[in-house]
Formats: structure tokens, sequence, C-alpha cells
């Protein structure tokens, strides 16, 4: 296996993380799993409070003897502390179900911007990060985070974040906080976190044919997958890259990859078959916009980036899974910035590089991405998350 070191305390983290939100429905197998993982070398697991099953069989599985082998990652999740006593609540509930007396990481899970961030800071959580600090029942603090660049950016300044955790794969170079948010975060001295390095499935299953073609023709043998994290691990700045991994042999095959891949170890000839990769597809995706930002910020508050990526991953990805994506990313919050907000000013236009007619585009968004159930489905949300 090989490890890399969190800049902030010095930890030495398997390269590959075990993302236990997938794990199968047989617990004897996922056991297995876990062990066959520790043996092999990865020593960084990663569940949250939202996934209580999750919670429950991986604490089973490490107070067999493996609890001192490990880091623990686990997460608060921001929408359900009302109040200063629902973060011991939660904590609490989250160190039974792990059977153990600290966290090693503890993610703001979901942290979608400084508004709520602030939110938290007024119920008092400065204090009682501290206080779980000097206790040692936390040890180090972070957030994980989906939306825009700039956000991040803001949300990597709003405290001394020991880590923080991105959406971060070949396609998504420029989307989200994208490698210029991952290169902010690790130039400030935190340790990065990798989520959903393959898009949830989507950059390995289902590729158009002239893709497969490309890597099975490539110069050396290997599997889509294998390629997209190679292509993660091959970022210094990347700390731990999480596989929600629910089959032996995925995780024999991550393991073995995560053991060979090396940072900085691409040549021109890898970049190159990435480069044609992109290509097609990116032909797939519907507005050129590369998420640089210069159109940014809109008085009216839409998230012109994140609406496009959005958008565009219904090609990749499918309807449903995009929409829930956009709901996520531009309602789930304070302000929301989704795209029927826009009030065609034009203002942002003049600004694009890519010359993308940006009103067109952002209507094209509304009539797509927010249909009929679009308006109730986030007021639910929001009622429920209190926003
Ligand atoms: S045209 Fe729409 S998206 Fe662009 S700046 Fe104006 S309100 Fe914002
Ligand atoms: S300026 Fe253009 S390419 Fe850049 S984020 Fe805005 S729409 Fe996308």
């Amino acid at each position: 296996m090989n490890y890399r070191i969190n800049p902030k305390n010095g930890d030495k983290l398997s390269a590959l993380g075990f993302g236990c939100m997938r794990f199968s429905k047989d617990e004897k197998e996922v056991e297995k799993q876990i062990i066959f993982a520790i043996e092999n070398g990865v020593n960084y697991f990663d569940t949250a409070y939202i996934y209580p099953k999750s919670e429950a069989i991986l604490g089973r599985v490490l107070a067999k003897g493996y609890r001192d082998r490990v880091k623990i990652a686990t997460k608060l999740p921001p929408y359900l502390v009302k109040k200063y006593e629902d973060l011991d609540k939660i904590f609490s509930a989250e160190l039974e179900r792990l059977q153990t007396d600290h966290i090693d990481y503890y993610f703001l899970h979901m942290l979608t911007d400084v508004t709520i961030w602030t939110r938290l800071v007024t119920i008092g959580i400065l204090k009682w990060i501290e206080a779980k600090k000097q206790t040692g029942q936390i040890i180090n603090i972070g957030f994980s985070y989906h939306g825009g660049r700039d956000e991040f950016k803001k949300l990597v300044d709003a405290y001394d974040w020991e880590f923080c955790m991105i959406q971060y794969n070949f396609l998504d170079e420029n989307n989200q906080a994208g490698k210029e948010g991952l290169k902010y975060a690790a130039a400030k001295g935190l340790a990065v976190m990798i989520m959903e390095p393959l898009r949830g499935g989507k950059l390995v299953t289902n590729l158009p044919k002239e893709v497969y073609k490309i890597w099975d023709n490539a110069y050396v043998k290997r599997s889509p997958a294998e390629w997209a994290f190679r292509w993660i691990w091959n970022h210094l700045e990347v700390t731990v890259v999480l596989s929600g991994m629910n089959s032996q042999a995925m995780v024999e095959e991550n393991i073995k990859v995560a053991s060979q891949a090396e940072a900085n170890a691409f040549t021109d000839a890898d970049f190159e078959l990435f480069n044609k990769v992109t290509q097609i597809l990116s032909e797939k995706i519907k507005v050129p916009c590369t998420g640089c930002n210069y159109c940014m910020p809109c008085p009216m508050g839409v998230d012109i980036p994140t609406c496009f990526s959005c958008y565009n991953d219904r090609e990749i990805e499918g309807k449903t899974a995009a929409i829930g994506k956009y709901i996520m990313q531009t309602s789930i919050k304070s302000q929301t910035s989704n795209a029927s907000l826009c009030s065609k000013c034009g203002k942002c236009e003049s600004h694009c590089p890519q010359n993308i007619k940006i009103r067109d585009e952002l209507t094209n968004v509304t009539k797509n991405m927010e249909g009929l159930y679009y308006k109730p489905t986030r007021f639910l949300i929001k009622k429920f998350m209190k926003l």
C-alpha cells in the first residue's frame, strides 16, 4: 500500500480509503472485506451519521481487535443541529455505534456554504470542537463539500481545518472545487480527501464505445477504473481517495492499484489518452462551461457554473441523478442559486471566455432541471432541514 502524509499532523494515511456508504447486504462478506483491506494496508475508513447501519457494522468489525490499526472518519449532519445539545447527542450516538471513544477525522457533512458554518458558530460549535479536541474525543476536524469553487475557498478560509473532502475525477477537473480548489486547500496545508473518483461508476460503466476502444488499445492494459484512480493519485495534493467498495474483487483490485500508483507518474502519453477520453465524454456535454467562474458573481445569486455542471451531467449520469444533484447543489442551502432566478440582465455573458449564451442556456437548464416536482421537492427538503 502507498501512504500519503497528512500535512497538518503527520498522519500516514493509506492512499486508498474504504468508503463505507455502499456496504453489501451480507455482513459476513463486509467483515471479510474490511479485514482483508486492513491486512493489506488500508487504514482509513469513512462513514457518516446518516448511514447508521454502516457506522454500526464498521464498529462491530473494528471491535474485533482492529480499532487501533485504523483511522475512523465519520460525519456530523449540520442540518440536524438546531441547538448546542444536538452536537453531543449526535456525536455520542456515533461513538456508541462505532464502539470507540474517539473519532480520528470528524467531518461537517456536506457543508454547503459559509452561512451554514456561521449558523453553527452561533450555536456554539467552536467551543464544542475545542472541548472535544481537549478530551481527545475528536482528533481532527474538517468538512465535506459539493458546490462551486468560490464558496469552497471561503469555507477553507473560515476555520483552521485539518482536512476537507471534495468530489474530484478526470471529468470534474474544472467542476465544483476542481483542481484549483484542490491546490488551494493543499496550499493551506489541509489534507484533501477525494470522493466520487469514478463519478458514481459513470466513468467505468456504460461508456461510449469509442472510450472503451481507447482504453483497450492503450499501451498498457488497465481497466477504466484503474485509469480513473491513477489519474487522481497522480496529483501530489491528494491525500486519500475513497472508494465505496462492496465486493471482494473490488477491494482486491483497488488495493493493487493503490499500491502501485504514484504521484507525478503520468507521462505525456498518459495525458494524451485522457485528453481523448475527456474529449469524447465532453462531446456529450450540452454547455461547454469550463467552470472558470469568470461570469460570477451573478447579482441574482445564480450559481452559473454549478447549474451548467448539473445540466451536463444529465447526458452522462441520467436525468434522475442529475436533477437530484442540481437540487442539492443549488437549492438545499440558505440562499438558493438555481437557474430560474436569472433576471436576464446579461451582465455575465461578456465575461465568458467560451462565449456561452448564458441567458439562453439557463433557460434550458430551467426547462430541463426545474420540472413540475422541483419546487415541492425543494420546499419539503428545505423544511426538513430548516433552511
Ligand atoms: S443574465 Fe442572469 S445569470 Fe447572468 S448575471 Fe444576469 S441574472 Fe445573473
Ligand atoms: S464564464 Fe463561461 S465558462 Fe466560465 S464558468 Fe461562467 S459560463 Fe462557465
